[in-house]
């Protein structure tokens, strides 16, 4: 049997909290109290900016049972603000999380990606 996803123990070390303590830089383009938008730093389209929490969740499955009502709100809104401020409303846009071994998730703390402003290729990503 493969070992489950472990979501008991946040890694305070992955490079998304040292973000939020501001230990290193990013291309802030979004934030409210709940959550933060920023650049990826190897886009893979015209646009492609990470939104994450503030809080220590690990994916979409520890942020959704663990979140309080008002971190849930203050995250899909800025996901809704970072969508209206690059524009991406119009033509249309791609939304992406990964969770765990199976979907390939790098970076331990839960993020979406925001891809967008041009036509993209079929998923491979
Ligand atoms: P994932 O595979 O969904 O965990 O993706 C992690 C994403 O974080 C990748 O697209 C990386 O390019 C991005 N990334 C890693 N380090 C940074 C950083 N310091 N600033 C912005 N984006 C980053």
């Amino acid at each position: 049997m493969p070992v489950p996803f472990d979501r008991s123990n946040y890694d305070n070390d992955n490079i998304f909290a040292k973000i939020l303590r501001d230990e290193i830089p990013c291309d802030k383009i979004f934030e409210n109290d709940h959550a933060l938008a920023f650049r990826d730093i190897d886009p893979k389209a015209a646009v492609h900016v990470l939104v994450i929490p503030k809080g220590s969740y690990i994916d979409f499955v520890d942020f959704t049972e663990k979140a309080s009502d008002e971190e849930l709100r203050g995250f899909y809104s800025a996901l809704s603000e970072t969508i209206e401020f690059c524009t991406l409303t119009e033509q249309g846009f791609r939304l992406v999380t990964k969770s765990g071994p199976h979907g390939g998730q790098e970076v331990p703390h839960y993020h979406v990606h925001v891809l967008g402003g041009e036509k993209l290729e079929p998923m491979t990503f």
